[in-house]
């Protein structure tokens, strides 16, 4: 199919759309076993799209059940690494195949601009699983170095069952980051997608299937935090538990490891990101620009937006001014334009959250420049206009919380050790951008941030071989690149006598 790219297409494709709304456990949909669903609104309009399965405690126990059976089967888990990586090259051709609907699904069931969900979103996910299957079959061993009369080998098994539990932000982009490296190891998975966006996990769920991975080796299971992610994070036959979201629910999930099994447990967490610009940056309209958009884009609903832009104090001014012309022209829109910038936030609760940010941010005495209110988009909807602070307090709550919407603070600083020292002066440490010509000083404050990723003279920078994670509260372990594979395998050494 081609793309369409006309809104009024868009709405077509959205008419004609059959939602998948009931879990899906070894193989099969099914309700959830109390029967209980909740109501998944959509926030380009406020129309209920459907009710979705509200999977509890029985729920999860089924699918760790059938994952487990599946693992210990070896249906998959035995398989040939290059069984599992055409069985996953199969999966993300299917991606491809029915990529406009899956984007679709992100756009109704999140806000975000449908073409940026065709290009970031589900490119992501079909770059991803095929980045991944075709890296699993290229994985090597080692052998220690002995002498003649023994031999160390040092191997990598898949883990068994992971519960993987993600956000709603790129909903199906976050989970294909857990299940590409956890299947193409040979694990099993139950995926727990957040209860604001569970439509394209079941959808690709039935995709999975198509693919020819055996029954009950990716199972998911929608439901809340508590009643479904919970037992999922607490159950003791699942031996990897890995999580993308926000630090507090993080943070509980590093106990429940600890109060259950000593489950293998990998936070990916949130960010309050510094974007340092240097007076001598090459193009500072281009820089001015991606500042804009390093925290626009997605309505700032992205765990690395450009949040916290650090400026020096002598084109201050000058840069800001460039800032708020470009952030002027994101104004939110109906996310099935081909062209939207941003469209709307995840619902109501989240708009109501970040325009209390927006309130305390006036009332600290930040210096709004632009926006700060709620967009009149389509009736019923949830936009918010792009937002800029200037002159924000480094103390201040809008300079150190993340607020995961359209909010930029803006703080001066007078040359390179206040810069790092304000980047630095963070609970979180996801990611930092650092603009300047001066590549002497670009690597001396690369080294200084403590950030996991660290961008210089760009933002957002980066593809499946580079590693994805954070310091500090923003998490432990990286998705992407080879070094996933970390988090789904555990290293056995066998020492064989080799005397008798
Ligand atoms: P959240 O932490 O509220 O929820 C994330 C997931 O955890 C959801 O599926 C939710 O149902 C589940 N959950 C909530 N409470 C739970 C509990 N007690 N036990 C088990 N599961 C529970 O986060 P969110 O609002 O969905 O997403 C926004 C957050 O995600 C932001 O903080 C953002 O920075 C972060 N994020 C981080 C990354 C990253 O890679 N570092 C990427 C995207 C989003």
């Amino acid at each position: 199919m081609t793309i369409p790219h006309l809104r009024e297409q868009w709405q077509m494709l959205a008419d004609g759309l059959a939602l998948r709304t009931r879990a899906f456990i070894d193989g099969r949909y099914v309700d959830a076993a109390s029967g209980a669903t909740f109501t998944c609104i959509s926030p380009i309009d406020g129309r209920v799209l459907g009710q979705v399965a509200d999977g509890g405690q029985v729920d999860i126990d089924r699918a760790v059940a059938a994952a487990r059976r599946s693992f210990t089967a070896g249906h998959w888990s035995g398989l040939k690494p290059v069984k599992r990586k055409q069985g996953l090259l199969r999966l993300a051709a299917l991606v491809e195949q029915h990529a406009d609907e899956l984007a679709l699904l992100e756009a109704l069931d999140m806000g975000k601009p449908v073409a940026e969900a065709r290009r970031v979103d589900i490119g992501g996910v079909i770059r991803c699983l095929q980045w991944t299957a075709e890296a699993v079959d290229k994985l090597y061993g080692e052998i220690a170095p002995t002498g003649t009369d023994e031999l160390g080998l040092i191997t990598r098994e898949p883990l068994g069952v992971i519960g993987a539990i993600v956000p709603w932000n790129f909903p199906l982009l976050m989970a294909a980051w857990k299940i590409a490296p956890a299947l193409a190891a040979g694990n099993s998975v139950v995926l727990k997608p957040s209860e604001k966006s569970p439509l394209s996990a079941l959808r690709f769920a039935e995709l999975v299937a198509e693919a020819g991975l055996p029954e009950g080796v990716f199972n998911v299971v929608p439901g809340s935090g508590k009643g479904a992610g919970e037992p999922l994070a607490l159950h003791m036959d699942v031996d990897g538990l890995v999580f993308t979201g926000s630090a507090a629910v993080g943070k509980r999930l590093l106990q429940c490891a600890g109060l259950s099994n000593m489950k293998r447990a990998y936070m990916e967490c949130g960010g309050k990101s510094p974007n340092i610009v240097f007076a001598d940056a090459h193009d500072l309209d281009k820089a001015a620009e991606a500042a804009a958009r390093g925290i626009f884009y997605n309505q700032g609903e992205v765990c690395t937006a450009a949040s916290r832009l650090l400026v020096e104090r002598p084109i201050k001014d000058e840069f800001v001014a460039r800032v708020v012309e470009h952030g002027r022209k994101m104004q939110p829109r109906h996310p099935f334009e081909p062209d939207a910038a941003m469209g709307a936030m995840v619902d109501e609760a989240q708009t109501a959250r970040v325009l209390g940010h927006v309130e305390e941010g006036i009332a600290e005495g930040g210096r709004l420049l632009l926006g700060g209110k709620r967009a009149q988009v389509v009736a019923g909807g949830c936009y918010i206009e792009p937002t800029v602070f200037d002159e924000v307090a480094p103390s201040s709550r809008i300079a150190r919380e993340e607020i995961f919407g359209p909010v930029l603070s803006v703080i001066a600083f007078d040359g390179e050790p206040q810069a790092l020292q304000l980047a630095n002066d963070s609970d979180y440490g996801l990611a930092a951008g650092v603009w300047t010509r001066d590549i002497s000083r670009a690597h001396r404050v690369a080294r200084g941030l403590r950030a996991g990723s660290v961008w210089v003279n760009c933002w957002d920078g980066g593809d499946m071989t580079a590693p994805f994670g954070g310091y500090k509260q923003s998490g432990n372990g990286r998705d992407k690149s080879l070094h996933a594979f970390d988090k789904y395998t555990e290293m056995k050494a066998t020492w064989i006598n080799l005397r008798s």
